[in-house]
Protein backbone atom coordinates (compact mmCIF):
# COMPACT_ATOMS: atom_id res chain seq x y z
CA UNK A 1 0.00 0.00 0.00
CA UNK A 2 2.84 2.44 -0.03
CA UNK A 3 3.45 2.91 3.45
CA UNK A 4 6.78 2.04 3.73
CA UNK A 5 8.62 5.59 2.75
CA UNK A 6 11.93 5.09 4.92
CA UNK A 7 12.72 1.51 4.37
CA UNK A 8 14.48 0.25 1.45
CA UNK A 9 12.60 -2.36 0.66
CA UNK A 10 8.93 -3.25 1.33
CA UNK A 11 8.36 -3.64 5.10
CA UNK A 12 8.24 -7.52 5.87
CA UNK A 13 5.83 -7.31 9.32
CA UNK A 14 6.72 -10.56 10.77
CA UNK A 15 10.55 -9.89 9.98
CA UNK A 16 11.11 -13.43 8.11
CA UNK A 17 8.68 -14.64 10.97
CA UNK A 18 10.50 -14.00 13.35
CA UNK A 19 7.21 -12.60 15.37
CA UNK A 20 4.36 -14.79 15.46
CA UNK A 21 1.40 -13.38 13.87
CA UNK A 22 -2.16 -12.49 15.08
CA UNK A 23 -0.89 -9.92 17.76
CA UNK A 24 -3.08 -7.07 18.32
CA UNK A 25 -1.17 -4.38 16.23
CA UNK A 26 -3.14 -1.44 17.84
CA UNK A 27 -2.15 -1.86 20.89
CA UNK A 28 1.80 -2.43 20.11
CA UNK A 29 2.30 -0.28 16.89
CA UNK A 30 5.84 -0.78 17.16
CA UNK A 31 6.19 -4.35 16.08
CA UNK A 32 4.43 -4.34 12.67
CA UNK A 33 5.50 -0.81 11.63
CA UNK A 34 9.20 -1.10 13.08
CA UNK A 35 9.93 -2.71 9.51
CA UNK A 36 9.09 0.25 7.66
CA UNK A 37 11.70 2.44 9.22
CA UNK A 38 14.58 0.46 9.17
CA UNK A 39 16.81 0.49 6.65
CA UNK A 40 19.17 -2.27 7.26
CA UNK A 41 19.53 -5.38 5.69
CA UNK A 42 17.30 -7.74 7.84
CA UNK A 43 18.79 -11.04 8.92
CA UNK A 44 16.68 -13.55 8.36
CA UNK A 45 15.99 -16.25 11.38
CA UNK A 46 16.33 -19.72 10.73
CA UNK A 47 13.96 -22.18 10.35
CA UNK A 48 15.01 -24.05 13.64
CA UNK A 49 14.36 -20.85 15.60
CA UNK A 50 11.08 -19.87 14.09
CA UNK A 51 9.81 -23.16 15.47
CA UNK A 52 11.37 -23.01 18.43
CA UNK A 53 9.79 -19.77 19.22
CA UNK A 54 6.42 -20.75 17.94
CA UNK A 55 6.76 -24.11 20.88
CA UNK A 56 8.20 -21.64 23.60
CA UNK A 57 4.94 -19.30 22.75
CA UNK A 58 2.69 -22.87 23.31
CA UNK A 59 4.56 -22.99 26.42
CA UNK A 60 4.16 -19.74 27.87
CA UNK A 61 0.62 -19.94 27.63
CA UNK A 62 0.38 -23.73 28.89
CA UNK A 63 2.22 -22.31 31.68
CA UNK A 64 1.81 -18.86 32.26
CA UNK A 65 0.40 -16.97 34.61
CA UNK A 66 -3.69 -17.93 35.10
CA UNK A 67 -3.57 -21.65 34.29
CA UNK A 68 -4.14 -24.53 36.44
CA UNK A 69 -0.59 -25.53 35.67
CA UNK A 70 0.47 -22.38 36.98
CA UNK A 71 -1.55 -22.56 40.03
CA UNK A 72 -0.35 -25.50 40.80
CA UNK A 73 3.52 -24.54 40.44
CA UNK A 74 2.78 -21.56 42.81
CA UNK A 75 1.31 -23.78 45.59
CA UNK A 76 4.43 -25.85 45.32
CA UNK A 77 6.76 -23.24 45.96
CA UNK A 78 4.82 -21.83 48.69
CA UNK A 79 4.65 -25.45 50.60
CA UNK A 80 8.49 -25.07 50.05
CA UNK A 81 8.25 -28.72 48.04
CA UNK A 82 9.87 -29.99 45.06
CA UNK A 83 8.46 -32.83 42.89
CA UNK A 84 9.63 -35.30 40.37
CA UNK A 85 9.24 -34.43 36.71
CA UNK A 86 7.26 -30.68 37.50
CA UNK A 87 4.62 -30.69 34.46
CA UNK A 88 6.20 -26.86 34.02
CA UNK A 89 9.44 -25.05 34.92
CA UNK A 90 10.02 -21.20 35.60
CA UNK A 91 12.82 -18.50 35.49
CA UNK A 92 11.82 -15.88 36.92
CA UNK A 93 14.17 -12.62 35.96
CA UNK A 94 14.90 -9.72 37.88
CA UNK A 95 17.05 -7.24 35.87
CA UNK A 96 18.37 -4.25 36.89
CA UNK A 97 20.57 -1.09 36.68
CA UNK A 98 20.67 1.58 33.44
CA UNK A 99 17.88 0.31 30.48
CA UNK A 100 21.05 -1.32 28.57
CA UNK A 101 21.68 -3.78 31.20
CA UNK A 102 17.91 -4.60 31.82
CA UNK A 103 17.65 -4.95 28.05
CA UNK A 104 20.61 -7.71 28.18
CA UNK A 105 19.44 -9.11 31.11
CA UNK A 106 15.87 -10.13 30.45
CA UNK A 107 17.60 -11.26 26.63
CA UNK A 108 20.02 -13.53 28.57
CA UNK A 109 17.13 -14.78 30.77
CA UNK A 110 14.91 -15.28 27.42
CA UNK A 111 17.25 -17.38 25.92
CA UNK A 112 18.13 -19.58 29.03
CA UNK A 113 14.67 -19.99 29.17
CA UNK A 114 14.36 -21.08 25.74
CA UNK A 115 17.06 -23.47 25.84
CA UNK A 116 16.09 -25.19 29.35
CA UNK A 117 12.13 -25.71 28.22
CA UNK A 118 11.36 -22.82 31.00
CA UNK A 119 8.92 -20.21 31.24
CA UNK A 120 10.14 -16.93 31.34
CA UNK A 121 8.47 -14.42 33.56
CA UNK A 122 10.05 -11.11 34.38
CA UNK A 123 10.23 -9.02 37.52
CA UNK A 124 7.53 -5.97 36.74
CA UNK A 125 9.69 -3.18 38.54
CA UNK A 126 11.43 -0.93 36.78
CA UNK A 127 8.84 -0.01 34.24
CA UNK A 128 9.33 -3.42 32.69
CA UNK A 129 6.20 -3.72 31.98
CA UNK A 130 5.42 -0.12 31.08
CA UNK A 131 8.27 0.04 28.57
CA UNK A 132 7.88 -2.98 26.63
CA UNK A 133 4.51 -4.50 24.96
CA UNK A 134 3.72 -7.73 25.81
CA UNK A 135 6.15 -10.44 23.71
CA UNK A 136 4.21 -13.47 23.81
CA UNK A 137 0.66 -13.95 22.44
CA UNK A 138 -2.28 -14.92 24.27
CA UNK A 139 -0.18 -14.73 28.25
CA UNK A 140 1.67 -12.18 29.90
CA UNK A 141 5.29 -12.74 30.58
CA UNK A 142 4.99 -10.32 34.09
CA UNK A 143 5.37 -11.78 37.22
CA UNK A 144 2.04 -11.53 38.96
CA UNK A 145 3.86 -10.19 42.45
CA UNK A 146 0.65 -9.56 44.33
CA UNK A 147 0.57 -13.84 44.95
CA UNK A 148 4.23 -15.24 44.31
CA UNK A 149 5.08 -16.64 47.63
CA UNK A 150 8.69 -15.43 47.22
CA UNK A 151 7.71 -11.79 48.83
CA UNK A 152 11.12 -10.40 49.14
CA UNK A 153 13.03 -11.92 45.64
CA UNK A 154 13.82 -8.57 44.63
CA UNK A 155 16.28 -7.91 47.41
CA UNK A 156 17.88 -11.47 46.53
CA UNK A 157 21.80 -10.63 46.46
CA UNK A 158 25.02 -12.06 46.94
CA UNK A 159 24.36 -13.26 50.14
CA UNK A 160 20.85 -15.06 49.72
CA UNK A 161 21.27 -18.20 51.51
CA UNK A 162 18.94 -19.92 48.68
CA UNK A 163 21.48 -19.04 46.21
CA UNK A 164 23.29 -21.69 44.09
CA UNK A 165 26.92 -20.41 44.98
CA UNK A 166 25.63 -20.27 48.99
CA UNK A 167 24.13 -24.05 48.54
CA UNK A 168 27.75 -25.18 47.11
CA UNK A 169 29.20 -23.73 49.83
CA UNK A 170 27.55 -24.76 52.62
CA UNK A 171 27.29 -28.23 51.03
CA UNK A 172 23.86 -27.95 50.55
CA UNK A 173 23.76 -29.29 46.62
CA UNK A 174 26.43 -30.95 45.40
CA UNK A 175 26.00 -31.51 41.32
CA UNK A 176 28.85 -34.38 41.57
CA UNK A 177 27.14 -36.25 43.64
CA UNK A 178 23.25 -35.20 42.32
CA UNK A 179 20.55 -36.31 45.15
CA UNK A 180 18.79 -39.70 44.15
CA UNK A 181 15.17 -37.95 43.11
CA UNK A 182 14.50 -34.76 42.47
CA UNK A 183 12.03 -34.23 45.67
CA UNK A 184 15.25 -33.93 47.46
CA UNK A 185 16.21 -30.43 45.73
CA UNK A 186 15.22 -27.27 46.80
CA UNK A 187 11.89 -25.90 46.01
CA UNK A 188 13.36 -23.05 44.09
CA UNK A 189 17.37 -22.09 43.64
CA UNK A 190 18.01 -18.28 43.45
CA UNK A 191 20.78 -17.97 40.40
CA UNK A 192 23.00 -14.69 41.53
CA UNK A 193 24.58 -13.77 37.90
CA UNK A 194 25.34 -9.87 39.18
CA UNK A 195 28.76 -8.36 38.09
CA UNK A 196 29.66 -8.86 41.16
CA UNK A 197 29.34 -12.56 41.32
CA UNK A 198 31.23 -15.07 43.14
CA UNK A 199 33.26 -18.33 41.57
CA UNK A 200 30.73 -21.03 43.23
CA UNK A 201 27.63 -18.93 41.34
CA UNK A 202 29.77 -19.06 38.11
CA UNK A 203 29.47 -22.88 38.36
CA UNK A 204 25.87 -21.65 36.78
CA UNK A 205 27.95 -21.93 33.98
CA UNK A 206 29.10 -26.03 34.03
CA UNK A 207 27.09 -28.93 32.47
CA UNK A 208 27.21 -31.00 35.85
CA UNK A 209 25.04 -28.07 37.79
CA UNK A 210 23.01 -27.47 34.78
CA UNK A 211 21.94 -30.97 35.06
CA UNK A 212 21.32 -30.79 38.16
CA UNK A 213 19.34 -27.32 38.04
CA UNK A 214 17.33 -28.91 35.45
CA UNK A 215 15.36 -30.35 38.07
CA UNK A 216 14.63 -27.42 40.02
CA UNK A 217 11.31 -26.01 39.26
CA UNK A 218 11.97 -22.58 40.37
CA UNK A 219 14.85 -20.87 39.62
CA UNK A 220 15.11 -17.05 40.10
CA UNK A 221 17.40 -15.44 38.20
CA UNK A 222 19.13 -12.01 38.97
CA UNK A 223 21.65 -10.58 36.53
CA UNK A 224 22.78 -7.17 35.37
CA UNK A 225 24.71 -8.72 32.11
CA UNK A 226 24.65 -9.84 28.74
CA UNK A 227 25.28 -13.65 29.82
CA UNK A 228 24.91 -15.25 26.21
CA UNK A 229 28.28 -15.90 25.26
CA UNK A 230 28.56 -17.92 28.88
CA UNK A 231 25.71 -20.27 27.60
CA UNK A 232 27.41 -21.27 24.66
CA UNK A 233 30.51 -22.48 26.78
CA UNK A 234 27.68 -24.93 28.27
CA UNK A 235 28.33 -28.38 26.29
CA UNK A 236 25.17 -29.39 26.54
CA UNK A 237 23.57 -26.18 24.96
CA UNK A 238 26.05 -25.93 22.24
CA UNK A 239 24.43 -28.40 19.63
CA UNK A 240 20.48 -26.83 19.80
CA UNK A 241 22.61 -23.50 19.78
CA UNK A 242 24.18 -23.94 16.67
CA UNK A 243 21.06 -25.17 15.31
CA UNK A 244 18.85 -22.29 16.26
CA UNK A 245 21.93 -19.75 15.43
CA UNK A 246 23.74 -20.49 12.15
CA UNK A 247 24.91 -17.04 12.46
CA UNK A 248 26.86 -16.63 15.64
CA UNK A 249 26.84 -12.85 15.34
CA UNK A 250 23.41 -12.47 15.27
CA UNK A 251 22.03 -14.25 18.49
CA UNK A 252 21.00 -10.87 20.54
CA UNK A 253 19.88 -9.62 16.89
CA UNK A 254 17.28 -12.04 17.20
CA UNK A 255 16.25 -11.96 20.50
CA UNK A 256 16.00 -8.74 20.77
CA UNK A 257 14.11 -7.93 17.62
CA UNK A 258 11.87 -10.92 19.19
CA UNK A 259 11.07 -9.48 22.62
CA UNK A 260 11.56 -5.62 22.68
CA UNK A 261 9.12 -3.23 20.96
CA UNK A 262 8.31 -0.34 22.79
CA UNK A 263 5.24 0.39 23.97
CA UNK A 264 2.93 2.94 21.98
CA UNK A 265 3.76 5.91 23.64
CA UNK A 266 8.20 5.33 23.39
CA UNK A 267 6.96 4.13 19.71
CA UNK A 268 5.74 8.24 19.61
CA UNK A 269 8.69 9.61 20.32
CA UNK A 270 10.72 6.97 17.86
CA UNK A 271 8.79 7.91 15.02
CA UNK A 272 8.36 11.26 15.39
CA UNK A 273 11.86 12.44 15.96
CA UNK A 274 12.86 10.41 13.30
CA UNK A 275 10.28 11.85 11.09
CA UNK A 276 11.01 14.78 11.91
CA UNK A 277 14.72 15.32 11.94
CA UNK A 278 16.20 11.91 10.10
CA UNK A 279 13.63 10.91 7.73
CA UNK A 280 15.02 12.84 4.85
CA UNK A 281 18.30 12.72 5.11
CA UNK A 282 20.76 10.68 2.80
CA UNK A 283 22.55 9.40 5.53
CA UNK A 284 21.96 8.69 8.99
CA UNK A 285 24.86 8.54 11.43
CA UNK A 286 24.54 7.77 14.84
CA UNK A 287 27.04 8.86 17.54
CA UNK A 288 26.17 7.62 20.93
CA UNK A 289 28.52 9.21 23.76
CA UNK A 290 28.41 7.66 27.39
CA UNK A 291 31.29 9.45 29.64
CA UNK A 292 31.56 7.02 32.64
CA UNK A 293 34.42 9.41 34.05
CA UNK A 294 33.45 12.87 35.69
CA UNK A 295 35.89 14.36 33.61
CA UNK A 296 34.70 12.90 30.48
CA UNK A 297 31.98 14.89 30.87
CA UNK A 298 33.12 17.64 28.83
CA UNK A 299 36.36 17.50 27.72
CA UNK A 300 38.07 18.76 24.52
CA UNK A 301 40.28 15.64 24.59
CA UNK A 302 37.12 13.44 24.15
CA UNK A 303 36.06 16.02 21.92
CA UNK A 304 38.93 15.45 19.75
CA UNK A 305 38.92 11.39 19.67
CA UNK A 306 34.80 11.90 18.84
CA UNK A 307 36.23 13.85 15.53
CA UNK A 308 39.47 12.21 14.62
CA UNK A 309 37.08 8.43 14.78
CA UNK A 310 34.65 10.30 12.31
CA UNK A 311 37.43 11.81 9.82
CA UNK A 312 39.68 8.57 10.44
CA UNK A 313 36.72 6.32 9.39
CA UNK A 314 35.51 8.71 6.43
CA UNK A 315 32.11 8.22 8.63
CA UNK A 316 31.42 12.25 8.30
CA UNK A 317 33.06 14.90 6.10
CA UNK A 318 36.15 17.23 7.63
CA UNK A 319 35.40 20.81 7.73
CA UNK A 320 37.42 23.32 6.20
CA UNK A 321 39.61 25.86 7.50
CA UNK A 322 37.56 29.15 6.83
CA UNK A 323 40.48 31.17 6.72
CA UNK A 324 42.68 29.46 4.04
CA UNK A 325 39.45 28.08 1.83
CA UNK A 326 37.10 30.18 -0.29
CA UNK A 327 33.47 28.13 0.44
CA UNK A 328 33.23 25.52 -1.90
CA UNK A 329 30.90 27.18 -5.32
CA UNK A 330 28.02 24.72 -4.78
CA UNK A 331 27.64 24.08 -1.62
CA UNK A 332 24.85 21.67 -0.98
CA UNK A 333 24.95 19.87 -4.08
CA UNK A 334 25.75 16.83 -2.70
CA UNK A 335 24.45 14.72 -0.17
CA UNK A 336 22.77 15.43 3.40
CA UNK A 337 24.01 13.67 6.26
CA UNK A 338 22.45 13.82 9.77
CA UNK A 339 24.02 13.07 13.23
CA UNK A 340 21.72 11.91 15.64
CA UNK A 341 23.74 12.46 18.72
CA UNK A 342 22.91 10.78 21.90
CA UNK A 343 24.10 11.54 25.47
CA UNK A 344 23.32 12.36 28.71
CA UNK A 345 24.79 15.76 28.52
CA UNK A 346 24.62 18.36 25.53
CA UNK A 347 28.15 19.53 25.42
CA UNK A 348 29.49 17.28 22.46
CA UNK A 349 26.50 17.84 20.59
CA UNK A 350 26.97 21.58 20.71
CA UNK A 351 30.69 21.67 20.02
CA UNK A 352 29.66 18.99 16.70
CA UNK A 353 26.79 20.87 15.77
CA UNK A 354 28.67 24.30 15.94
CA UNK A 355 32.09 22.84 14.06
CA UNK A 356 29.58 22.19 10.98
CA UNK A 357 27.82 25.65 11.43
CA UNK A 358 31.22 27.60 11.76
CA UNK A 359 32.75 25.47 8.89
CA UNK A 360 32.24 24.40 5.31
CA UNK A 361 32.96 20.47 5.00
CA UNK A 362 35.56 19.77 1.98
CA UNK A 363 32.92 17.75 -0.18
CA UNK A 364 30.02 20.27 0.15
CA UNK A 365 28.05 17.95 1.93
CA UNK A 366 25.39 19.59 4.26
CA UNK A 367 25.68 18.01 7.70
CA UNK A 368 23.03 18.43 10.49
CA UNK A 369 23.26 17.38 14.47
CA UNK A 370 20.41 16.63 16.47
CA UNK A 371 19.99 15.31 19.97
CA UNK A 372 16.91 14.53 21.43
CA UNK A 373 17.26 14.90 25.05
CA UNK A 374 20.08 15.86 27.52
CA UNK A 375 18.36 14.47 30.94
CA UNK A 376 22.05 15.17 32.72
CA UNK A 377 22.06 12.70 35.16
CA UNK A 378 21.41 9.13 35.15
CA UNK A 379 18.32 8.11 37.53
CA UNK A 380 16.67 5.18 38.09
CA UNK A 381 12.96 4.29 38.68
CA UNK A 382 11.80 7.69 36.73
CA UNK A 383 9.72 6.58 34.05
CA UNK A 384 9.83 9.91 31.63
CA UNK A 385 13.73 9.26 31.66
CA UNK A 386 13.27 5.15 30.96
CA UNK A 387 11.08 6.18 28.00
CA UNK A 388 13.60 8.82 26.48
CA UNK A 389 16.18 6.05 27.15
CA UNK A 390 14.34 3.54 25.19
CA UNK A 391 13.47 5.87 22.38
CA UNK A 392 16.63 6.60 22.21
CA UNK A 393 18.48 3.30 21.59
CA UNK A 394 15.73 3.06 19.14
CA UNK A 395 16.36 5.77 17.21
CA UNK A 396 20.05 4.81 17.27
CA UNK A 397 19.18 1.46 16.15
CA UNK A 398 17.39 3.34 13.36
CA UNK A 399 20.31 4.57 11.66
CA UNK A 400 22.66 3.29 9.03
CA UNK A 401 26.11 3.54 10.62
CA UNK A 402 26.83 4.16 14.45
CA UNK A 403 29.70 4.91 16.69
CA UNK A 404 28.99 3.71 20.48
CA UNK A 405 31.19 4.32 23.24
CA UNK A 406 32.77 0.69 24.60
CA UNK A 407 31.98 -0.41 27.75
CA UNK A 408 28.64 0.90 27.46
CA UNK A 409 25.48 -1.75 27.19
CA UNK A 410 23.16 1.24 25.73
CA UNK A 411 25.31 1.27 23.02
CA UNK A 412 25.29 -2.85 22.66
CA UNK A 413 21.34 -2.71 22.70
CA UNK A 414 21.03 0.13 19.82
CA UNK A 415 23.98 -2.16 17.49
CA UNK A 416 21.99 -5.28 17.97
CA UNK A 417 18.38 -3.99 17.62
CA UNK A 418 19.46 -2.31 14.47
CA UNK A 419 22.06 -5.05 12.93
CA UNK A 420 25.14 -3.10 12.92
CA UNK A 421 28.77 -3.67 13.29
CA UNK A 422 29.72 -0.01 14.85
CA UNK A 423 32.43 1.74 15.33
CA UNK A 424 33.73 1.63 19.04
CA UNK A 425 35.06 4.90 20.97
CA UNK A 426 37.99 3.11 22.94
CA UNK A 427 37.24 4.27 26.55
CA UNK A 428 39.14 7.49 27.40
CA UNK A 429 41.91 7.21 29.88
CA UNK A 430 44.28 10.30 29.43
CA UNK A 431 43.52 13.82 30.74
CA UNK A 432 45.64 15.20 28.15
CA UNK A 433 45.64 12.81 24.99
CA UNK A 434 42.98 11.03 23.36
CA UNK A 435 43.01 7.15 22.94
CA UNK A 436 45.04 6.27 19.54
CA UNK A 437 43.46 4.99 17.39
CA UNK A 438 40.40 6.86 18.79
CA UNK A 439 37.88 4.02 17.70
CA UNK A 440 38.39 0.55 16.29
CA UNK A 441 35.87 -1.83 13.92
CA UNK A 442 33.79 -4.24 16.60
CA UNK A 443 34.27 -7.85 15.31
CA UNK A 444 30.60 -8.25 15.30
CA UNK A 445 27.75 -6.46 16.58
CA UNK A 446 26.96 -9.09 19.88
CA UNK A 447 27.11 -7.19 23.25
CA UNK A 448 29.81 -8.24 25.70
CA UNK A 449 29.82 -10.16 28.72
CA UNK A 450 31.37 -8.73 30.84
CA UNK A 451 32.13 -10.38 33.72
CA UNK A 452 32.30 -14.14 32.14
CA UNK A 453 33.04 -17.33 34.13
CA UNK A 454 37.42 -17.80 33.97
CA UNK A 455 36.93 -21.84 34.54
CA UNK A 456 37.40 -25.06 32.82
CA UNK A 457 34.32 -27.16 33.75
CA UNK A 458 35.82 -30.35 32.74
CA UNK A 459 39.45 -29.94 34.38
CA UNK A 460 38.21 -28.03 37.45
CA UNK A 461 40.33 -25.81 36.83
CA UNK A 462 41.09 -21.76 36.22
CA UNK A 463 41.12 -21.19 32.29
CA UNK A 464 41.02 -18.51 29.10
CA UNK A 465 37.59 -19.19 28.83
CA UNK A 466 37.95 -16.02 25.50
CA UNK A 467 39.99 -19.08 23.88
CA UNK A 468 38.14 -22.14 24.39
CA UNK A 469 35.72 -21.92 20.81
CA UNK A 470 36.76 -20.21 17.59
CA UNK A 471 33.28 -18.15 18.30
CA UNK A 472 33.69 -16.99 21.70
CA UNK A 473 36.06 -14.55 21.79
CA UNK A 474 37.09 -11.53 24.59
CA UNK A 475 35.74 -8.23 23.40
CA UNK A 476 37.98 -5.40 22.15
CA UNK A 477 36.59 -2.94 24.80
CA UNK A 478 36.35 -4.65 28.18
CA UNK A 479 39.53 -7.10 27.72
CA UNK A 480 38.32 -9.74 29.94
CA UNK A 481 34.78 -10.06 28.34
CA UNK A 482 33.47 -12.57 26.14
CA UNK A 483 31.58 -12.00 22.95
CA UNK A 484 29.76 -14.01 19.93
CA UNK A 485 31.99 -13.48 16.84
P1 LIG B 1 25.42 1.80 30.41
O1 LIG B 1 25.51 2.28 31.82
O2 LIG B 1 26.06 2.74 29.44
O3 LIG B 1 25.91 0.41 30.26
O4 LIG B 1 23.89 1.81 29.93
P2 LIG B 1 22.54 1.61 30.75
O5 LIG B 1 21.43 1.87 29.77
O6 LIG B 1 22.51 0.30 31.44
O7 LIG B 1 22.52 2.72 31.88
C1 LIG B 1 22.69 4.08 31.60
C2 LIG B 1 21.39 4.84 31.83
O8 LIG B 1 21.71 6.24 31.85
C3 LIG B 1 20.38 4.67 30.72
O9 LIG B 1 19.51 3.61 30.90
C4 LIG B 1 19.68 6.00 30.73
O10 LIG B 1 18.74 6.03 31.76
C5 LIG B 1 20.81 6.94 31.04
N1 LIG B 1 21.51 7.32 29.81
C6 LIG B 1 22.80 7.07 29.46
N2 LIG B 1 23.08 7.59 28.24
C7 LIG B 1 21.94 8.16 27.80
C8 LIG B 1 21.57 8.84 26.59
O11 LIG B 1 22.35 9.01 25.66
N3 LIG B 1 20.28 9.27 26.49
C9 LIG B 1 19.38 9.09 27.49
N4 LIG B 1 18.14 9.54 27.33
N5 LIG B 1 19.69 8.46 28.64
C10 LIG B 1 20.94 7.98 28.79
Amino acid sequence: DGSFPYARSPPDKLLGGLLPDGLDERSCRSRYESSMYSRNPARRPSPQLIGKLRRHEELQRRCGPNTDAYSRAVQQLRAGKSVDSPECKYVVSISHRGLGNRILAAASAFLYAVLTDRVLLVDPSNEMDELFCEPFPGTTWLLPRRDFPLASYTNFSIDTAESYGNMLKNKVLNADVPPATATQLPAFVYLHLDHDYGDEDKMFFCDDDQRLLSNVQWLVMRTDMYTVPGLFLVTAFQEELDMLFPERDAVFHFLARYLFHPTNHVWGLVTRYYRAYLARAELRLGVQVRNFDPWTQQSPVVLRQITSCLWKEKLLPEVLDTEKHAMPMMPGGSRTTAVLVTSLRSWYYERIKGLYWDHATATGEDVSVHQPSHEEQQQYGKKSHDDRAWAEMYLLSLCDVLVTSGWSTFGYVAQGLGGMTPWVLHKPTNVTSPPDPPCFRDMSMEPCFHAPHVYDCKLKRGADTGKMLPHVRYCEDVSWGLKLV
